[in-house]
């Protein structure tokens, strides 16, 4: 038995990274998808697939929100999971940065989920099976990054969006979680592997002193989607190798034993 066997989910973002690995491991798992991205070229991964309805869209838009909810039911039959993982990164100075940019980044980040919330719900409510939602947030919507204010801003919305669905849609037996990924190699951060430094420093603050791969942010995705989440609301989940872990004060694996800390040196 497959966690999502009979079952059909959305996925946003779906050409690449964490959105495609997701579709991967839910159709994997038993479920039949449909699979939302803006970039048709690279969603053509999954136009041949019998399990996956492809539909090319903007998430901003009301309109592919309700047709992707519109597709699952009507060519599927049924919803029963949503995942909201479309986003963009974007940085910039504080003081000088267009606002226009913020506005972007909150469109997709944000309203976008909300967006993607109602058309789910929508979709959910008339069988009264209840349903899962799952957010693609960042461990930089639990924390400040320097010079990325505004993905923080839309991160640290998102987190609290889910607590606040969670609350509001729970009594109809809809879950409403948030996965927290840490440096994750898909096509957002590839720049960063051209920048061997940056790669690198990130690298050296994840406690298991390696970038994650999107297939183990799909997992616990996939867990959160399915049935085997059953009593699992409102949370947001680092997937982030143990960087939210640190105070932030050391890097993990430097040695502190000679310094006098704590009343035991
Ligand atoms: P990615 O760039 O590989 O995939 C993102 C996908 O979203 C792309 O295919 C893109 O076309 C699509 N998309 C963006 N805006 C869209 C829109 N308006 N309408 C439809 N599709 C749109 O990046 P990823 O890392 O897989 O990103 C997935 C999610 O993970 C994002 O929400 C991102 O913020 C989050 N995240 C990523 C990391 C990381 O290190 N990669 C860390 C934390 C959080």
């Amino acid at each position: 038995m497959g966690q999502h066997d009979g079952r059909v989910a959305i996925v946003t973002g779906a050409a690449s990274g964490i959105g495609r690995a997701t579709v991967e491991r839910i159709v994997a798992e038993g479920g039949l998808v449909v699979a939302v991205d803006r970039a048709a070229e690279q969603l053509n991964w999954a136009s041949d697939h019998q399990r996956i309805l492809t539909l090319v869209g903007d998430v901003t838009s009301v309109e592919t929100n309700e047709e992707a909810a519109a597709l699952a039911v009507g060519r599927f039959g049924r919803l029963d999971a949503s995942v909201l993982n479309a986003g963009i990164s974007m940085s910039g100075d504080l003081m000088t940065l267009a606002l226009s940019e913020l506005d972007r980044v909150l469109d997709v980040n944000v309203k976008a989920v909300v967006l993607g919330i109602r058309a789910a719900v929508s979709a959910m409510r008339p069988g009264a099976r209840g349903g899962s939602i799952v957010v693609t947030a960042s461990t930089s919507g639990l924390a400040g990054d320097p010079n990325m204010w505004p993905y923080n801003t839309s991160k640290g919305a998102v987190v609290n969006l889910v607590r606040a669905a969670s609350l509001d849609l729970g009594p109809e037996g809809i879950r409403v979680n948030a996965v927290c990924p840490g440096p994750t190699e898909t096509g957002m951060t590839m720049r960063i592997k051209d920048a061997p430094e940056i790669y690198e420093s990130l690298r050296r603050r994840v406690a298991l002193q390696r970038w994650g791969r999107p297939e183990e942010v799909a997992a616990v995705i996939s867990f959160l989607a399915s049935p085997d989440a059953s009593f699992v609301t409102g949370a947001a989940i680092p997937v982030d190798g143990g960087i939210t872990a640190n105070t932030g004060q050391f890097l993990p694996c430097e040695k502190h034993r000679d310094l006098a800390i704590g009343d035991n040196q």
